[in-house]
């Protein structure tokens, strides 16, 4: 049994609800039809075009066609195209490590060199367009979902920073009393079946539960200064202990690079040096591997918890601008953004709360006001699943990438980044790598969610896994089958 403190049953098997990979983009945009008139072409510009158009196709596709094969087979190494698992050499069973780069938006790995990093891609699988993050694209929701595979109502952790309405106790990310997290970690499942698991920093790992006391050596107690070189280490020495002794799973977090992302952007050269270092530390790990003999053996997932976007001082929405419609005092909104969260008091109607703003917002007389729409949680599009807990605010704010909500007008001038937008805005994703025994060697997945990741580790390590919000036959789009 777990030991979830309350078991958020049953557990809703939603219908998927996934916006399709090319079209995930939420328009929110509201321009008129365009009234361009269509114009008239001869048909000779039209055969000329045509010419073009099929002459460039074809130089395309042959240039795709050389930095593919130059890619990916090297001279004397035929390619060797695995259509089953690989039967281990070293390791006497199957080993995850789950790597995390916080705020690693899709698209990172191509602004610098990431030889390591485009290792791992080119012999192993990848989401060819990124992993989807959970709403709201935040570190710890989605840390703890890819942890548990629920979506954040169910897991409990529906903000980095929330209020308990029924106690008044506050959530921060140091909270680590048992009553926040619910579900079931990794960690604890992997216990739970008699085996071996080790964190180096994980929101929700060093929280207590039934099958996982947080154990010294095992369990890192977040310290944010701690090296990364530390961390690799420290892992790589996990596989000096007798094999047997070796946990079956592991986790690596580091902080970069969302912490640049939010002081800089995600355009700026500072990103680009952390994109580096992250690589960089993906090689040493790779390396220490290597020299251990296992680096084939273990199954590396690499992933990152959300994207970044871009924000700036003139994309700024502030409450206080709604007064001709309505006043939100600032004691009730709990979260100001990217996800704007107001409980007012029980005696004011929240529908009634939610239509005053939204007329405001669409009024045109409130700036940017059109980059911000109001909801009661129940009336959220299904695909966010926010709504089933009590710990979610009963109006939520969803606004338009890149735009911020403050209370009032400041001088505070600034640029940087920000993410825990809609999970639909492409800006949002992040990379999801698997490499190793299970994961075929250059392959493409399309994107998929980050509660599917559960599923896949219990599955690579062969235990049964907790109830959760992925889908069981996930696994087998993903993985190897087993020789
Ligand atoms: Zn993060």
């Amino acid at each position: 049994m777990a030991s979830n403190q309350n078991p958020p049953t049953p557990i809703p098997q939603e219908e998927q609800d996934l916006p399709n990979s090319k079209t995930a983009l939420l328009s929110f945009n509201t321009d008129p039809p365009s009234t361009h008139k269509p114009t008239f072409k001869t048909n000779k510009t039209i055969f000329f075009s045509l010419l073009f158009t099929t002459f460039t196709a074809v130089i395309a596709a042959i240039s795709f066609a050389v930095l593919f094969f130059s890619s990916t087979v090297k001279p004397g190494h035929e390619p060797i195209i695995r259509t089953t698992a690989r039967t281990l050499t070293k390791l006497p069973h199957p080993i995850v490590l789950l790597i995390s780069s916080d705020g690693f938006r899709f698209g990172y790995q191509f602004k610098a060199p990431t030889p390591n990093i485009h290792r791992l891609i080119n012999n192993g699988t990848e989401a060819e367009l990124g992993l989807i993050s959970v709403f709201p694209t935040l570190t710890f929701p989605n840390h703890y979902s890819i942890a548990t595979g629920l979506y954040p109502p169910y897991h409990g952790i529906i903000n980095n920073r929330f209020v308990d309405p029924i106690t008044g106790d506050k959530f921060t990310m140091s909270s680590h009393e048992p009553k926040w997290w619910l579900g079931e970690p990794l960690w604890e499942t992997v216990t739970k079946h008699g085996k071996k698991a080790a964190t180096y920093f994980w929101p929700g790992s060093e929280v207590k539960r039934k099958f996982w006391d947080c154990p010294v050596d095992y369990c890192m107690l977040y310290n944010g200064s701690v090296p990364f070189e530390d961390r690799v280490n420290t892992v790589l020495n996990y596989f000096d202990l007798p094999s047997d002794e070796i946990p079956v799973f592991m986790t690596l977090y580091f902080e970069d690079p969302d912490h640049q992302g939010h002081q800089v952007g995600p355009d700026d050269p500072e990103i680009t040096k952390a994109v580096v270092r992250i690589d960089e530390m993906i090689g040493k790990l790779i390396k220490g591997l290597e020299e251990r003999g296992v680096f084939e053996d273990v199954n590396i997932i690499m992933v990152g918890d959300h994207g970044m976007v871009g924000t700036c001082d003139k994309k700024l929405i502030y409450l206080d601008d709604l007064a001709p419609w309505v006043e939100i005092p600032s004691d009730w909104v709990q979260n100001y953004t990217p996800l704007l969260a107001i409980r007012p008091p029980p005696e004011i109607s929240a529908a009634d709360i939610v239509a005053k703003m939204n007329e405001g917002l669409q009024s045109g007389k409130v700036e940017n006001g059109n980059n911000l729409k109001m909801y009661l949680k129940e009336d959220l599009p299904s695909r966010l699943h926010y709504v089933d807990s009590y710990r979610i605010p009963p109006i939520i704010g969803l606004l338009e990438e890149s735009f911020k909500v403050e209370q009032k007008k400041s001088n505070k001038m600034e640029c940087g980044g920000a993410h825990g937008y809609d999970n639909a805005f492409f800006s949002m994703r992040t990379i999801f790598i698997g490499h190793g025994p299970q994961f075929a060697e250059g392959r493409k997945v399309p994107s998929f969610e980050n509660v599917q990741i559960y599923n896949l580790i219990t599955s690579i390590l062969n235990i049964e896994g907790a109830p959760n919000n992925g889908t069981d036959s996930f696994s087998n789009s993903v993985l190897l089958p087993d020789a």
